[in-house]
């Protein structure tokens, strides 16, 4: 099947006796059994369901479908992207061991990882990724894994992630690589050599800003590591927000198809006004697109608090990846864990803006953005 088909018949195998077009909502606690013996039966690995916390068919379905998208033989579920991203740390990660990270960092993953970690006994040091002489010195003996991201939030640097993972290979080292921005209808890491990948689902997996969940996807042996510290950290996700991740999921290449198209579009209108700072729209993510999000600095013409003050119709969340385009300010939310030397470095100024771009009609979009860019010129 090729990937548009794949992605709408992700759930087929409808595994009652009576058949429901849809999966139902497996919304319970737990599973019963008939007798001893039955129970038994899910610890000798012959039932999949015993209690909700440690697996539920809607919640595994998320996971499943996700991992097979990205062409990687397992996928695990959980209660956020942060949470995704700790199963596969830590099934990789424990205390005494060290991590590298690029350093651009979506902020929530920053926050994880230079003040969550280093309590668990995990040591993180930050690298410039773009320079793979920068990412070999700072291995060390305790080194175990390289991390980053395959698209980068909000510049959006496209990763070398081959280079990466053969990079860490040569080192005898993992590699993870959070693949929310492209989703597997653009980039699929674990293709080009990631050990494993993870997602906030809460973005284009979900699409419809109406749950919070991540995935992790890897093979087989390191994602049951990943679960089993989701399941015992009880960083689960429901079974309810696991149906609507599904359902969600089904239209994936849809939206991305038209949400990147229509992204194209915004990035060479606002570059041909010629007004702004800068348009970031990247151009080699994928043959299928370059990804739904554009980062404009305003430059010193604009009036940042005006333009958000007239933006119409067009949302001002500290999110992404919904249907409806939406616009979010990297430095005082995303990117307020960031020190502002690091932000400096990197290039997130106070003149960014970052737009989701959604699937209305592509000339809507563009004109919101003039109303709004000729309401704040200074
Ligand atoms: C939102 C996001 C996360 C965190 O996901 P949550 O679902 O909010 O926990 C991680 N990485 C990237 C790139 C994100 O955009």
């Amino acid at each position: 099947m090729k990937f548009h088909t794949k992605n709408v018949h992700f759930q087929d195998k409808v595994d009652t006796k009576e058949v429901s077009k849809t999966k139902p909502i497996y919304q319970t606690s737990a599973f019963s059994f008939t007798d001893l013996e039955d129970m038994e039966d899910f610890f000798q690995g012959k039932k999949d369901f015993m209690y909700t916390r440690v697996g539920n068919p809607n919640t595994d379905d998320l996971g499943k479908g996700v991992a097979d998208l990205e062409e990687a033989p397992a996928g695990a579920a959980s209660a956020s992207g942060i949470s995704a991203i700790l199963g596969g740390v830590l099934a990789v990660a424990k205390a005494g061991d060290h991590i590298i990270a690029t350093e651009d960092l979506y902020g929530g993953t920053y926050q994880l990882f230079a003040g969550e970690l280093p309590d668990f006994g995990i040591e993180v040091s930050f690298a410039d990724f773009s320079d793979h002489g920068a990412i070999e010195e700072a291995i060390r003996d305790n080194t175990v894994l390289l991390y980053t991201e395959s698209v980068t939030n909000p510049l959006l640097r496209v990763e070398d992630i081959k280079g990466i993972a053969s990079l860490a290979r040569k080192h005898g080292l993992k590699t993870m690589v959070d693949n929310t921005f492209p989703t597997p209808y653009l980039i699929r890491p674990y293709t080009d050599g990631a050990d494993l990948v993870a997602h906030s689902a809460t973005k284009y997996i979900g699409g419809h800003s109406d749950l919070s969940a991540g995935v992790i996807c890897g093979d087989e042996a390191l994602v049951k590591k990943a679960r089993a510290k989701i399941v015992y950290l009880g960083a689960n996700l429901g079974p309810f927000d696991g149906w609507l991740g599904c359902r969600g999921l089904k239209t994936l290449a849809l939206r991305m198809e038209r949400q990147s198209a229509n992204a194209r579009k915004l990035a060479d209108h606002l570059t041909k006004r010629g007004v702004l700072g800068r348009v970031y729209y990247p151009n080699s993510v994928s043959e299928r697109g370059h990804g739904a999000i554009v980062t404009i600095d305003l430059g010193e013409k604009y009036d940042v608090h005006a333009f958000f003050r007239n933006l119409d119709w067009v949302k001002v969340v500290p999110t992404l990846a919904g249907v409806e385009t939406s616009v979010t300010y990297p430095v005082g939310t995303s990117h307020r864990p960031v020190p502002k030397e690091t932000r400096d470095r990197l290039g997130v100024t106070e003149q960014m803006v970052r737009i989701s771009v959604g699937i209305e009609d592509p000339e809507d979009i563009q004109a919101a953005f003039d109303r709004a860019l000729e309401a704040s010129r200074k």
